[in-house]
């Protein structure tokens, strides 16, 4: 969404591109509307999708919790105003000397899924509440989250246990559905599986008391997605469907939904070629690409909204591709993209939805290209 506040700021700072630019105020509605969307549930906004002072500081002021992935997002979150109870360690795959260092830090909340992992945390952080992450099929994600994190709920029960013997508390349970998740209905099996456990060990005489619902919730691209309130809807008819009366206390992490339609990229064209005299397609070469912020654009998954001065041109299909000298600098072409064919060299493009995994995921400087600057306005 470009908004009338990052055009007017684009029209009179004029800054060098390609940039984000991110709205606070575009944020602050997203939070709100998770807030009403889930009133029981915490929100842990998931700091990697982006990390910027500004927007921390924000979340941080309306009473966001944090999900970190990292002892330096922790210090970023502190840094932020977030007090150490308010923050969770999510990653499942820790050094020990880095929960060591959250531990006194005064964070008391980490994430596992292994036995392995629950050894750590016990011999670093002794006490500390511990939830054991499950995995998820991912069907129906945008950008699914695969095997890499979660154990089978069965394995969780054990891990579980495992980490109260340990002289942990076993807290809870969590799962990700998988990111730009565009089901609403994709949190329910994953919130059976959750009660299944909390029954497993409730047999045993230990009583979890949280499920952590991860992150997925979507941001709008070129396609709608549906609002934060049906999520919130489908999901809550979920625990109930699951928990009967018995509701446990949950946890939301979300991060694209949080951040994504909140920024946009100025970028320019840097050349509108073709490969031979009679090649039907364009090329046309941004001066930002796959390592520049644009990561997403792997395997083409999230095809993210373009706007030109050009629009009301006729527009043909495309390869769009980035500056950099590496083969896999291409962000569309099994699916090409439509543009203006007018499109011309230094024209200004923005690309839309851009406020999520992009300055994060942009390198230091392949090629020379700086790493993708921010304003936060
Ligand atoms: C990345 C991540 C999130 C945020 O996911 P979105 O799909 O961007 O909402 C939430 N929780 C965990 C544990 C994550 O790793």
């Amino acid at each position: 969404m470009t908004t009338a506040r990052i055009l007017d700021f684009l029209r009179t700072e004029r800054p060098e591109g390609p940039c984000l630019v991110v709205d606070l105020d575009v944020v602050r509605d997203n939070f709100h509307a998770f807030r009403h969307a889930l009133p029981d549930s915490a929100i842990y906004y998931a700091v990697k999708a982006n990390p910027e002072p500004a927007i921390l500081k924000l979340l941080a002021s309306l009473g966001s919790n944090f999900d970190c992935a990292s002892v330096a997002e922790i210090q970023m979150a502190l840094t932020a105003g977030a007090s150490a109870e308010r923050i969770s360690f999510g990653n499942t795959i820790k050094k020990e000397r880095d929960i060591a260092r959250a531990f006194e830090l005064g964070v008391g909340l980490f994430a596992v899924d292994s036995h392995e992992e629950v050894e750590k945390v016990a011999r670093t952080a002794p006490g500390a509440r511990v939830f054991c992450r499950v995995l998820t099929d991912g069907e129906g994600a945008e950008w699914p989250l695969s095997r890499k994190f979660g154990c089978v709920p069965q394995m969780a029960v054990d891990v579980l246990v495992y980490a109260h013997q340990l002289g942990l508390e076993s807290y809870g349970v969590s799962f990700h559905v998988g990111s730009q998740m565009t089901k609403v209905d994709a949190w329910d099996a994953a919130l059976g599986d959750a009660k299944r456990v909390f029954a497993q060990l409730a047999k045993q005489g230990i009583y979890l008391q949280m499920v952590n619902m991860g992150g997925g919730f979507p941001t709008k691209y070129l396609r709608d997605v549906p609002s934060a309130e049906a999520y919130g809807k489908a999901i809550f008819a979920s625990l109930r469907k699951h928990f009967g009366n018995n509701l446990p206390k949950t946890i939301i992490e979300p991060g694209r939904g949080m951040v994504g339609n909140a920024g946009v990229i100025k970028a320019e064209v840097v050349l509108v070629s073709k490969k031979s005299d009679n090649d039907e397609h364009r090329w046309v070469f941004l001066d930002i690409g796959k390592f520049g912020g644009l990561a997403e654009t792997m395997d083409e998954a999230i095809r993210y909204p373009i706007r030109t001065e050009r629009d009301a041109d006729e527009m043909e299909a495309c390869v769009i591709a980035g500056p950099t000298c590496d083969s896999a600098d291409v962000l569309y072409e099994k699916n090409m993209y439509p543009l203006p064919i007018t499109l011309t060299v230094g024209d200004e493009v923005l690309i839309e939805g851009t406020g999520a995994y992009t300055t994060t995921y942009s390198a230091v400087a392949f090629n020379g290209f700086d790493p993708l600057k921010a304003y936060v306005i």
